[in-house]
């Protein structure tokens, strides 16, 4: 496979990847270029696969895992710990493709790596738990218990914003619980979000057969979704593709996670210290150029204090500077594509024509967009009900808690929310009658850990969780399991 090779690798570590990909072959299709979003210059050729490929892949992964799942629980946490060790002492090109497939700030990109290690590092803990426990029974001469088994075969379809961390949050608890995993990655991410994977995980001395990657678009997601070999299907991505793969499971009685789209709130008081609000609402609709699913979509500003915030974002969004991130010292970078610019754009240009003010940005050069502010955001218009998933703050008005509330839980979506207020009891009321599976009080909707329940409710999800406890519920599942001394007998015919 032609690749380009980083522009700056760590000394020790240049070239590990490199050779890597030099032999990697994730699928057997026809042959995609990969372009940089912030130069337009092709970073890699991959060939693609087919959905042959994918089956392929399903079947080596049900035959490997069952010895996987027999495996002592500490030579399983081992091969994660060392994944964590070897994913650490290659960041500096891990780091590089992630800028450039990505578009991604430094900051951004770095607590994407520390996130993934973390995912893997909390993995590696999972083995050495307990994995069931002795339960009542009527029949007090026999031993009853239950146990969490692993579920098989984990299909894994993954977005390009967050590649590595959203791959790792599924890969490794999966495997840490004896599972195999076929991961799908988003063509525009192969490297972070794909070669990543398989090439930590074989050097951490996983055995064979349980970690497939596999790339390409739609077809071959659905061909995951619906290969007899995969037991679960985790889907992280847009909700109108998520409810796609939520009706081909469905039909299949598969079990699927969803983890999809948001319209995020974050609630600004009259007694809120302005200055944190403003800066946290600025970061939380602005970096990464808005392509973060719990970034804020909706500012919810008491009419009190919403002129001096909406200055304030105003002035924080003519400051930052745009450019490539990976070469430049700026404070943005591009927009993944122009069909997703386009959107953007036109969801901006929509609301503008509806009545919304255009306070800062609305304008781009290529796909570099402007921090855009809009203020008199009214309900009906595209800004408020859509998900934009790009670098616009729409700011709505209100005059009492209840309406802030109403507002707030205007919405399909139910992801993340914060408030912030001088009072952590009024904050703390408010923010818990937000329907949204995260919410923070004097903090904004861009928050994650690995050990945390991560997940949606409504429209932003099917109730799946990641992460932390969650991990067990969703690559375990329960058997109940009785054992008697005397073999019973039964007075049957009556
Ligand atoms: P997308 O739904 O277009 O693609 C996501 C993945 O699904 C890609 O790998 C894609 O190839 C695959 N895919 C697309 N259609 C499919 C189908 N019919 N069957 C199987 N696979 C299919 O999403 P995107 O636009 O690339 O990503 C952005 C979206 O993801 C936003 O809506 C964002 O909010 C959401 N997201 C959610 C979370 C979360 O944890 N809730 C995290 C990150 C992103």
């Amino acid at each position: 496979m032609a690749a380009t090779a980083p522009e700056t690798t760590a000394a020790g570590s240049a070239g590990w990847l490199d050779s890597f990909l030099e032999g990697w072959r994730p699928g057997t299709g026809e042959s995609r270029e990969v372009r940089e979003p912030a130069t337009g210059r092709p970073l890699l050729t991959v060939p693609l696969a087919t959905t042959d490929d994918v089956a392929r892949a399903a079947a080596a992964a049900a035959a490997a895992q069952p010895a996987w799942a027999a495996t002592g629980y500490a030579d399983r946490a081992a091969i994660l710990r060392r994944a964590a060790e070897i994913y650490e002492a290659h960041r500096p090109e891990f780091g590089s493709w992630t800028q450039r497939e990505t578009g991604a700030h430094r900051s951004k990109m770095h607590h994407e790596q520390n996130f993934t290690t973390q995912e893997i590092l909390n993995a590696a803990t999972l083995p050495s738990q307990p994995y069931g426990s002795l339960v009542p029974t009527v029949q007090p001469e026999r031993l009853s218990m239950v146990r969490r088994i692993p579920v098989g075969v984990v299909g894994a379809i993954t977005p390009w914003n967050s590649p590595s961390v959203l791959g790792m949050r599924v890969v490794a608890p999966a495997l840490a619980l004896g599972n195999a995993v076929v991961l799908k990655p988003d063509p525009q991410t192969p490297v972070c979000g794909g070669a990543m994977f398989e090439s930590v995980f074989r050097e951490a001395g996983l055995p064979d057969g349980l970690l497939h990657v596999v790339l390409g678009g739609a077809e071959v997601g659905e061909a995951i979704v619906t290969d007899p070999n995969v037991n679960v299907v985790s889907f992280t991505g847009s909700t109108a593709a998520g409810r796609r793969v939520g009706e081909l499971a469905g039909r299949l009685l598969r079990k699927v996670s969803l983890e999809l789209g948001g319209n995020n709130a974050l609630i600004v008081l009259d007694d809120a210290d302005l200055d944190a609000a403003a800066s946290a609402g600025a970061y939380a609709s602005f970096q990464f150029q808005g392509q973060v699913c719990f970034a804020t979509g909706r500012h919810i500003v008491h009419r009190s204090v919403a002129p001096a915030y909406v200055d304030a974002l105003v002035e924080k969004a003519t400051r930052l500077r745009l450019g490539d991130p990976f070469r430049e010292d700026v404070d943005l970078g591009p927009i993944v594509n122009e069909r997703q610019l386009a959107r953007v754009d036109g969801i901006v240009r929509r609301s503008v024509d509806g009545g919304a003010r255009l306070a800062a940005g609305g304008t781009h050069d290529g796909l570099f967009y402007r921090p855009t502010v809009l203020a008199d955001v009214t309900r009906e218009l595209p800004a408020w009900t859509d998900e934009i998933f790009g670098p616009v703050a729409p700011v709505v008005v209100f005059d009492t808690d209840e309406e802030a509330l109403a507002l707030a839980n205007d919405t399909e979506y139910g992801l993340a929310g914060g408030v912030y207020s001088g009072s952590i009891s009024r904050g703390l009321a408010l923010a818990q009658r937000i329907r949204a599976g995260m919410v923070h009080v004097n903090d904004q909707t861009v928050n994650d850990e690995a050990v945390i329940p991560f997940g949606g409710m409504g429209a932003s999800g099917n109730g799946s969780r990641f992460g932390g406890a969650a991990n067990w519920d969703e690559f375990s599942q329960w058997q109940w399991v009785t054992v008697r001394d005397v073999p019973k007998s039964f007075p049957f015919p009556y």
